[in-house]
């Protein structure tokens, strides 16, 4: 199979090259640098990269189910399942009961041991950093040490779900992902009818957060993440590995590589009172010797590979798929997260632009798409202004050829005061017919208010029509409108719209 074939249908490969910045090998120890965010660990020797990378593919990774990019259904569980267990770092019991959600309502955890069942949505908006974790939280209640849990869901593609926790930590489990993965493989999984929303990165958007930096690429299609951990350099080998996200290649390579921690950096958080859930079998405690204490490594590479993972989970609270490349150096969950709001804001910058352009002409081509009027009842020449759905200036030039000249006072025409009330109206009509929810909607006059006809309008005038909407809703629209010739008010009116649907 040709290597690109294969990359596509997700899995692990390594970084043909260490990138620019990784230290030359044999690393030689350097002093010890303290890092808020990472789950790095240090040891006193540091063996050869090479003796601890995977081959260029990983001869695990098989065919997938289906190739990563595709445009699918979303997803949800298809039934509840649930796994009880102390949190790795406040070391209280809970149990997480994790249900089917409903289409396009994402992850949401619900904190059922206090009152009001509080529901904290896995959002951008709800997320903060925690020294080492994940956590969410809104007004004042929290969920911590989202991450692994956010990884399995992510890495299984499953979109909309409910946790139900019964304490402030997520179960720590063995601190991989895995025990998540093998749950929710039991529970089986249902496809939805609605699209799942995905992001695509279409120019690079990178973060920097001290010795951590982060960048996503755009990318042919799926997502893949390329991180480097090099959280120790001359104590633990610079690890690099790239990720294809496809969800048998996480089960089998992401899934089981578990969380980590320094037998010195252990001991200084059991002083400071944290990390009271961690033990030997929920966590690598490296020791001097660069081994894993009372426990043995899964995966020659298992902390890049918990990177990756912690990457993955943090990377799903953008609420929607992503095409991209992600590249990670000494990433932790502090510069994740900075990487997660841009990527959201970016995500929100691009939906304004679509659902509110800001072109300022429309021409009557592009007038004739939006109005279901057409000559000789197009009242609307171009439009010169256009803020969102907001406001509109609109064009009418009135000739002596318009039609209604030939009976509405032959001898000395004037533009009938309806007519302009009508140009008024199609203009409004235009500009909440703009707004993504109306695009497929007519708008209906429904009131005209507030009339005040002031200057006649005759054949030559060119009308300067201004709409501004005043009050939006679902189903009604009201726009102040004027009308202009030559700087002078000639018409004006408040008209109120029905949104009614087209068929
Ligand atoms: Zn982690």
């Amino acid at each position: 199979m040709p290597a690109e074939a294969r990359r596509r249908e997700g899995g692990v490969r390594v970084m043909e090259a260490p990138p620019p910045n990784a230290p030359a090998l044999p690393m030689a120890p350097v002093e010890e640098k303290k890092t808020l965010v990472s789950e790095s660990t240090r040891a006193a020797k540091a063996p050869d990269l090479r003796a601890n990378v995977s081959p260029a593919v990983s001869p695990g990774v098989g065919p997938s189910s289906s190739p990563p990019d595709l445009p699918r259904a979303e997803r949800t569980l298809q039934k509840p399942v649930q796994l009880s267990g102390a949190g790795l770092f406040l070391g209280r019991p809970a149990t997480a009961r994790i249900l089917p959600g409903a289409p396009s309502t994402g992850i949401v955890f619900v904190r059922t041991d206090l009152p009001d069942r509080p529901r904290i949505p896995a959002t951008p908006d709800n997320v903060f950093a925690r020294p080492r974790r994940t956590s969410l939280g809104k007004e004042g209640r929290e969920v911590e040490t989202v991450e692994h849990l956010l990884a399995a869901f992510a890495g299984l593609g499953l979109d909309n779900l409910e946790v139900e926790l019964s304490g402030p930590e997520v179960p720590a489990g063995d601190g991989s992902a895995k025990p998540w993965t093998d749950l929710l493989a039991s529970a089986g999984i249902a496809p939805q009818p609605a699209p799942r929303k995905v992001f695509e990165v279409r120019e690079p958007i990178s973060v920097l957060d001290g010795e951590a930096s982060l960048v996503a690429l755009p990318a042919k299609d799926g997502l893949t993440l390329s991180v480097t951990a090099d959280h120790a350099p001359g104590i633990l080998p610079a690890q690099a590995l790239t990720f294809t996200v496809e969800p048998a290649a996480f089960v089998r390579e992401i899934a089981p590589a578990r969380t980590f921690c320094l037998q010195a950096e252990a001991e200084a958080l059991l002083a400071q009172g944290q990390g009271k859930g961690g033990t030997t079998q929920n966590t690598l405690v490296i020791g001097a010797d660069g081994r894993p204490l009372e426990n043995q490594f899964r995966f020659a590479d298992e902390f890049v590979r918990h990177k990756v993972l912690d990457l993955l989970g943090d990377l799903s609270l953008l609420g929607a798929g992503l095409r991209a490349h992600v590249v990670a150096v000494r990433s932790g969950h502090v510069a994740n997260l900075l990487l997660v709001r841009k990527l959201a804001r970016a995500m929100d910058e691009r939906r304004v632009a679509r659902t509110a352009p800001k072109e300022t002409l429309l021409d009557v081509r592009e007038l004739l798409k939006i109005l279901p009027h057409r000559y000789p009842f197009l009242l609307i020449d171009k439009v010169i202004e256009l803020d969102s759905y907001r406001r509109a200036v609109g064009i009418k030039n009135v000739t002596f050829n318009e039609p209604y000249f030939q009976g509405h006072f032959p001898g000395k025409p004037i533009m009938p005061g309806v007519l302009q009330l009508e140009a008024m109206a199609q203009l409004a009509g235009a500009l909440l017919m703009r707004k993504a929810d109306n695009q497929s909607k007519l708008a209906v006059l429904l009131a005209i208010d507030k009339v005040k006809f002031r200057k006649t309008v005759v054949p030559g005038d060119q009308l300067r029509i201004e709409a501004e909407a005043v009050k939006i809703k679902n189903r009604t629209g009201v726009v102040h409108t004027k009308a202009t010739v030559d700087g002078q008010l000639v018409t004006e009116a408040l008209l109120k719209f029905m949104l009614v649907d087209a068929e």
